[in-house]
């Protein structure tokens, strides 16, 4: 019998599996993302992910910026396979500053993998893509990293995460000691021992002994009588004060699975893929203008996240990321493009194993492709088949610096405006501008300080502008969701500026978190938002 379009998808769509990891800088992201490839056999030796990095600055090279900074500014996807599973890693790592991208990924993924560094628990940019995660109500899975070195209590770090974020623990194992002393852990559901044996940089999978809680040999092993009871005294107090495990508030955010382990020396590495296969989501309905729309609706659609320019500065490419929503994607088939109401055909499409960049024939929800973008697509755009539709916005989040970009060289007025225009499209960062009509300058508003690198170097490479920037005394925007008449009813408000967004949206920049505070205690109507549409 002849398998149904039906049918197809909701088998790809059973089998996959889309994720992003949140992190701080060092925290391990990309020897975690190694060792997960190492398990999916997508790579043989660890350390393969550095080396294409390395291999990719040597013989691509394409951004000069990148090369100075000696990091990798874009994240694009990764897929790789276990036991039958596809797993898309959104967000490859290596970046390290952080960008409106990082909060857009978030935007294209169904998990998020908290990673936390043992000994520093929760970090800021951690917790900054935390927020957007929990707008999103989107699983979020933590792995506590680096327990093969000294770290904080394991019980201690649990309580900060329920305390600060919100969110309830439930610890899916548990670690045996840590630092020198960390011997393993113990899988709470299953109720068994995994012992580990230290690897030297964990370049094969770890050997592991898995042992019953009555099994003769456990004191052997751990060989430390003190710190397994203290373990089993632990987790004795988890049993009876610690939430039980509930799927739903895992599928919902609410409750997240917790994992122990040491990325470097492969500890709980597998144990922690293997439920997070388990107990993650498959690709989630999306919600459109046509409603919320299953990943086995049979025609075609998606949206693009992000775009990354210039990858080969020989072709001054574009590439456009879309997430495949429904229906099923084919090389070369011809869309309908809803902001435009133009049709496109997607040639060329690209997806992004370990390995490094391959051409692809088709994809499923889910995944993630890249597309050849000659100027058509931005940030947020739908692509479609058979009814029209459009997928929500994908928000823009309050940026935390801003300066004005300045064209010291009034002959180029016409070049650094369409460079600002097309950058502002692109969605590289956000462009506001004063109400005041005296000052015309761009204000650049960024959530990272290399964003306003990557202006400068784009508009002097591709629109031959040089740019000064000039520092503004802010730190929060904040819209007015009420528009402009809302805020002509409050009058004049002192410590803080009036601008527009790109959509003549008027947002007001404060110098810090209390002002704000302050003019909402003074105007408890005005309804402000720390998150746009785009
Ligand atoms: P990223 O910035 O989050 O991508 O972090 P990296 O993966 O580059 O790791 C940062 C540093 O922490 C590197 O020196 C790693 O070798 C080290 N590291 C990562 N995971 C572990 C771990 O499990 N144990 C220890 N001891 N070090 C780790």
């Amino acid at each position: 019998m002849a398998v149904t379009i039906e049918q197809e998808l909701l088998k790809a769509v059973s089998k996959r599996r889309n994720f992003a990891i949140i992190s701080h800088p060092d925290a391990g992201k990309t020897t975690l993302t190694e060792k997960l490839l190492l398990y999916g056999g997508a790579i043989h030796e660890a350390g393969a992910v550095k080396a294409r990095g390395e291999q990719r600055r040597v013989t691509s090279d394409w951004m000069e910026l990148e090369k100075q900074r000696g990091i990798s500014i874009t994240s694009t996807v990764l897929q790789f396979t276990y036991n039958n599973y596809h797993l898309n890693l959104l967000d490859t790592p290596g970046h390290q500053d952080f960008s409106e991208d990082t909060y857009r990924t978030l935007a294209a993924a169904d998990n998020a993998v908290m990673l936390i560094d043992a000994a520093k628990g929760l970090e800021p940019q951690t917790r900054k893509l935390f927020e957007v995660c929990k707008l999103r109500s989107l699983p979020i899975f933590t792995f506590v990293n680096k327990m093969d070195r000294p770290g904080r209590e394991a019980l201690e770090l649990l309580d900060e995460i329920e305390k600060e974020l919100g969110l309830k623990t439930y610890p899916v194992n548990y670690p045996i000691g840590n630092g020198d002393y960390f011997k393993g852990v113990f899988d709470r559901r299953l109720k068994k021992y995994h012992l580990f044996e230290r690897v030297a940089h964990g370049s094969k999978e770890a050997p592991e002994v898995i042992l019953s809680p009555d099994d003769p040999n456990l004191e052997k092993y751990i060989g430390d009588n003190d710190l397994l009871a203290q373990t089993q005294e632990e987790l004795e107090i988890l049993d009876e004060i610690g939430a039980e495990f509930n799927l739903e508030e895992i599928h919902t955010g609410k409750m997240t699975p917790v994992f122990f382990g040491s990325a470097m020396t492969n500890f709980g590495v597998r144990l922690f893929l293997e439920s997070f296969l388990e107990y993650a989501l498959q690709p989630t309905p999306r919600n459109s203008s046509l409603g919320q729309l299953e990943p086995t609706h049979p025609d075609f659609s998606g949206f693009v996240f992000k775009l990354q320019a210039n990858m080969d500065p020989k072709h001054r490419d574009r590439v456009a990321f879309v997430r495949v929503c429904t229906g099923k994607f084919e090389k070369d088939m011809t869309v309908n493009h809803a902001r435009s109401g133009k049709s496109v055909r997607l040639s060329h499409p690209q997806k992004l194993f370990a390995q490094g960049r391959e051409s692809i024939e088709e994809a499923y929800p889910g995944d993630v492709i890249g597309l050849n973008n000659p100027g058509v697509f931005a940030i947020g755009d739908t692509i479609y088949l058979g009814q029209k539709l459009e997928y929500d916005g994908i928000p823009s989040f309050s940026p935390e610096l801003f300066c004005y970009l300045k064209n010291p060289n009034p002959s180029k007025f016409k070049q650094f405006q369409k460079g600002i225009t097309q950058l502002q499209e692109e969605g590289a960062i956000q462009i506001m501008y004063s109400v005041d009509d005296f000052v015309r300058e761009p204000i650049l508003a960024a959530v990272g300080q290399l964003q306003f690198e990557v202006v400068q170097f784009r508009m002097l490479s591709e629109y031959n502008v040089e740019t000064n920037l000039e520092p503004l005394p802010f730190s929060v925007a904040r819209w007015v969701v009420d528009g402009w008449e809302a805020l002509d009813k409050v009058g004049r408000i002192f410590n803080t500026m009036t601008v527009k967004d790109g959509r003549d949206r008027p947002v007001l920049l404060f110098r810090n978190e209390w002002n704000v505070g302050q003019l909402q205690a003074d105007h408890p109507d005005l309804k402000l938002s720390s998150i746009a549409l785009l």
